[in-house]
């Protein structure tokens, strides 16, 4: 069976992950636990190197976007 990867935000804190989940996420972030659904998933790839490079970009115009209140993020 084929994995898929899948840049998806946590849908209490935003927090932007990379998970190979199919049904349940757990989040890094907040710890919260939550079922993927389509909104969620903001890219899927079966090739990993895809999706990170996706993931960071999106992290990239994050920071583009706004100000850092705090050194890391
Ligand atoms: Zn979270």
């Amino acid at each position: 069976m084929k994995r898929v990867f899948k840049v998806v935000r946590c849908p209490r804190c935003g927090f932007l992950q990379l998970t190979a989940a199919s049904k349940i996420v757990r989040c890094f972030s907040c710890g919260l636990s939550w079922q993927l659904d389509r909104e969620a998933i903001l890219f899927s790839s079966p090739d990993f190197g895809r999706a990170r490079e996706f993931l960071a970009k999106l992290k990239q115009r994050r920071e583009a976007g706004f100000r850092k209140a705090s050194g890391e993020g």
